[in-house]
């Protein structure tokens, strides 16, 4: 049976770290918060804003919901963007996307200030991420999976590491951090030829493409970790990741769960990043 790779603990540990800092920064009058920008009413985007809320309460960030119809125009939302960029009282911005279509999100990630990108959207985080320096913050997700491999003391140094998905917000990022900490890293996305070849040959094995069961028995071995990033829905509305688990927990040495694992690190990794936000621009 593998060992679970549980996110709470991760989390909690975070948390501690951010408990010092929050207050000191209380003490000297700054309180911490986190403008969260939605538009429309998304199940997803509602579920993860709650998660936010109540993360960011727990280690005594503020929070400030910043919501907008569907219809939105992209003037106003660039405009409200603007003002928190202006805003003292706010250190870190999270915009919900995707958003509707007729909004460019080209526009709204030049927008937002990089020095309140908590969530890691803008050219100057992602130009982190590659140097490791700079303003802005790394992806949350890429992050919250390197501080669960830290966590349980999982070597990244020359392990073989597998990452299903290549996009910006997670795949890409978990990429270049991990290679950044002398993996070898092979990224699988939706044109790779044979996903299941250098899945089962890495001894930890990402996924963060969005389809749910593509990680089947097929695609792991024997002693492998495997972190799933992926939150999908079924037919009847339970959340599941990417990895088939009953059928790969079996095989593997160890697996994060869905809910439980990643998507509980990532909102802790958003609020330390208020939390350096807030110490940065006081
Ligand atoms: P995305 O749709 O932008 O990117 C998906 C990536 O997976 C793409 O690079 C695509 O090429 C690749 N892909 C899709 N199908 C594939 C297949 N069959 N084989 C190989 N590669 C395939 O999605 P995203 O924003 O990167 O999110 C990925 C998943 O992670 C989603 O399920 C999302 O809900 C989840 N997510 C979880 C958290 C968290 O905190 N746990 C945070 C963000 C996103």
């Amino acid at each position: 049976m593998a060992e679970i790779l549980k996110g709470a603990p991760v989390a909690a540990a975070l948390g501690e770290k951010m408990k010092k800092d929050v207050e000191s920064l209380r003490a000297a009058g700054v309180t911490p918060t986190l403008a969260i920008v939605r538009v429309g009413e998304k199940g997803s985007d509602l579920a993860y804003e709650k998660g936010a809320v109540k993360r960011c309460e727990s280690v005594g960030v503020a929070s400030r919901s910043v919501t907008f119809p569907e219809t939105v125009t992209q003037d106003e939302l660039l405009d409200s963007i603007r003002a928190l960029n202006d805003d003292g009282g706010v250190h870190g911005v999270l915009i919900l996307r995707p958003l509707p279509e007729h909004i460019d999100d080209e526009a709204v990630r030049r927008t937002l200030a990089p020095g309140k990108d908590v969530d890691g959207i803008t050219d100057g985080s992602l130009a982190a991420v590659m140097s490791g320096k700079g303003t802005g913050f790394y992806p949350c997700t890429a992050q919250a999976c390197m501080e669960i491999l830290d966590y349980y003391n999982i070597e990244c140094k020359s392990a073989r590491v597998t990452v299903i998905g290549a996009s910006l917000v997670v795949g890409l990022p978990t990429t270049v951090l991990l290679t950044n900490r002398f993996a070898t890293v092979t990224n699988c996305h939706i044109f790779t030829k044979d996903v299941p070849t250098p899945s089962r040959g890495a001894e930890i094995l990402i996924s963060a493409a969005g389809k749910a069961g593509l990680v089947g028995k097929n695609h792991v071995s024997p002693g492998q970790i495997v972190v799933d990033v992926g939150i999908n829905f079924t037919s009847e509305g339970k959340m599941v990741g990417d990895v088939a688990f009953d059928e790969v927990e079996p095989i593997v040495g160890a697996i994060t769960p869905v809910p439980g694992g990643v998507g509980t690190v990532t909102t802790s990794v958003l609020v330390s990043h208020v939390v350096e936000a807030a110490k940065a621009l006081s």
